[in-house]
This record gives C-alpha cells, sequence and structure tokens, in this order.
C-alpha cells in the first residue's frame, strides 16, 4: 500500500499535518502513517497506522529527524512526507528533499493529490495572491501551521522499523543570548520607524527621542537594516522581519512598498511622513502629513513638549 508520511516535533502540529495528509492519500489512493521518531507518542494520532523509528532519540534534533527518516523511507518508499512549517519542520523537509533527491512544496495549505503528483495553495506577494504549487511523487512538502483542524484521535496499527543510531551531523558549539537591549517590537504599543528618507545614521536620534517621548520604540523598513546596518535587524518590520500591530504606527520616511506594509498593516492608527504625495505608504495610512521629516519631526516634538 502506498503510504503518506507526517511528521512533526510537535504533537499539535503532527494532528494537524496528519488532517492535510489525508486529503493527499485521499487523491493519491494512499494511506496515512504518523512518524514517531525513538519512543512512542500516545498524543500524536493517525487515521492510518504509526510507523515508530527505533534508532533516533526521542526527541531528535532537525539533522537527526532527517537522517533517521530518510534511512526508512530509502527502504519504505513513501509517496510524500509531510512535516509542520515550523522552523524544525522546515529543516526536516528541506534536509530530507536534499538526501532522497526530491522536491519540496513549502508552505502550502489545501493539499491534494492525483495518481502523480501533490499539489497545494501558497501564499504570494505578501499575501495579496495565491499560486498553486504541484511537484511529482516521492515528494516532501510543510504545511502550513494553523491550515488544517487538528486530527483528535484515531490510531492504526503501529508498525515498527530500526533504522540504527543516528547523530546530528551539526554541533552546536556555543549558545549565546541575545543582548538585553534588543527591542520588543510586538509588545510596543507605539512605534516610529524609520525609512530610507533618513538621510544618515546619526539623524536616527531624533526618531528614536520622539519613539521615547510617545513611550513607543524605533523601527525601521529593511533597508536601514539589512543593506546599511543602521539597526540591528529585529527592528526591521515587514514581510521578512517583524510584524507588528501597535496601538500607533508612525512611518518616518518610508515608500510603503508591499513588502514592507505586509508587517504593518494591521496596526491600529497608521500615520505617515513623506515628502513624496504619491508615496503607496497614504494608501495605508489613516493620518499623512506631505513633508520633510527634518521639519515636521521636530515640529512633532516641539508640540508634544509643549503639551507635557
Ligand atoms: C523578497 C523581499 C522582501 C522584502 N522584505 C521587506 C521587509 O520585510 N520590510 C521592508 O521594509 N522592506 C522589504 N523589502 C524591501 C522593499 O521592497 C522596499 O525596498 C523597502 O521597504 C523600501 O524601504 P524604504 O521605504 O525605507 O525606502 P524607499 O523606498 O527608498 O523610500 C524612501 C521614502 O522616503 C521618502 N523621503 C525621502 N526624503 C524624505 C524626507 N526628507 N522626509 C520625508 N520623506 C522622505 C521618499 O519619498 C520615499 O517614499 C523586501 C524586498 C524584497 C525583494
Amino acid at each position: 500500500m502506498k503510504a503518506v508520511w507526517v511528521y512533526s516535533e510537535s504533537d499539535a502540529v503532527s494532528n494537524e499535518v496528519a488532517s492535510a495528509a489525508v486529503d493527499v492519500a485521499k487523491g493519491a489512493g494512499a494511506e496515512v502513517q504518523v512518524l514517531e521518531l525513538g519512543a512512542q507518542r500516545p498524543g500524536v494520532f493517525a487515521s492510518g497506522g504509526k510507523l515508530l523509528l527505533k534508532g533516533p532519540p526521542s526527541s531528535p534534533t532537525p539533522g537527526a529527524a532527517a537522517e533517521a527518516i530518510a534511512r526508512a523511507a530509502r527502504e519504505l518508499q513513501p509517496i510524500a512526507i509531510l512535516t509542520g512549517a515550523t522552523r524544525t519542520g522546515r529543516e526536516v523537509a528541506s534536509r530530507l528533499a536534499a538526501k532522497l533527491r526530491i522536491g519540496c512544496i513549502a508552505e502550502v495549505s489545501k493539499l491534494g493529490a492525483d495518481g502523480e503528483s501533490i499539489f497545494g495553495e501558497r501564499n504570494v506577494f505578501a499575501g495579496k495572491a495565491v499560486a498553486r504549487v504541484s511537484c511529482p511523487f516521492p515528494a516532501a512538502a510543510t504545511v502550513k501551521v494553523g491550515a488544517y483542524p487538528r486530527l483528535a484521535g484515531g490510531n492504526g496499527g503501529l508498525q515498527e522499523k530500526d533504522v540504527g543510531a543516528v547523530s546530528d551531523p551539526v554541533k552546536v558549539v556555543a549558545r549565546e543570548a541575545k543582548s538585553a537591549g534588543a527591542v520588543d517590537l510586538k509588545s510596543a504599543k507605539v512605534i516610529v520607524s524609520a525609512g530610507r528618507g533618513v538621510k544618515k545614521k546619526e539623524d536616527l536620534a531624533i526618531l528614536e527621542e520622539l519613539a521615547k517621548e510617545m513611550h513607543g520604540a524605533l523601527g525601521c523598513s529593511r533597508p536601514l537594516s539589512a543593506d546599511l546596518g543602521w539597526l540591528p535587524e529585529e527592528h526591521h518590520i515587514g514581510l521578512t522581519g517583524v510584524t507588528v500591530k501597535p496601538e500607533l504606527y508612525l512611518a518616518v520616511g518610508i515608500s510603503g512598498q508591499l513588502q514592507h506594509v505586509a508587517g504593518m498593516k494591521d496596526s491600529k492608527v497608521v500615520a505617515s511622513i513623506n515628502t513624496d504625495k504619491d508615496a503607496p505608504i497614504f494608501q495605508a495610512s489613516d493620518y499623512g502629513v506631505v513633508g520633510d521629516l527634518y521639519q515636521v519631526v521636530p515640529a512633532i516634538r516641539k508640540a508634544l513638549a509643549a503639551r507635557a
């Protein structure tokens, strides 16, 4: 019987991915097998059966999990291996794709299959469009977390397979905590966010002061952290940065490209300062000032000081 395998480091995510696997198995005329690595996991459910891989530790690193699953897959030939699109799941799936030389569809929801291939849907262009992606069997896939309801029960028979001892080829040589001063944009009620309208690094000081005076935090667009290195990466907001939802988001000298807006569009109130009246940020703003930040920001600070 053809099999669709499910693996996740988390019981809850495994049960979601198992629901997705049911759709794939239906389309492909296969059964779903949920993998347990090292030890049985009573909180993990399967619509078909479970496959216990003996040899790896019960909480393997992504590298060790991928090695154990790859060894079993070479022998048992599942048509698809599904993980959750979590940090670990992404790593396991991509390692499996490389080890088994198979394709991988990433971050998909609404999965299905026909006789030849697996398919799924993935948001692209910051959620403005949906791509339908497919890959011939055998394939790996990472399933978007939250896209499927969790299986709440059901377990078929248990199969066991000894894959031998596995170890992670990657050794962690040291762990270093992030500096205590790192900004916490997710819980900030006010964010003053700097863009390329700021002419030089030293000028960020006026925005930092404004953020302090408003009891808020300083964020930025990607170029300021990734390209110019003016602020650490945890300040960068957007598709590839932090997603924020403050009470007030003040975008200063930010054009409002969709990759930036994707990270701040759910702010309660958005206000923007930009010299260009046609800047797209104004489309995403409740309030806008068409003006030079070097005049407008000092004016706001003066007004705040006068109110204090
Ligand atoms: C795959 C990918 C992912 C990306 N992810 C992100 C992301 O997560 N976050 C992100 O921010 N970007 C991201 N980007 C980059 C994004 O496309 C834009 O390039 C970036 O957001 C632009 O930053 P900006 O608005 O600061 O700069 P610009 O687009 O250069 O805009 C500067 C703005 O400042 C205004 N201005 C100039 N002088 C002044 C002044 N004196 N006073 C007031 N206004 C002034 C200008 O009119 C202009 O509108 C990504 C890009 C790609 C390709």
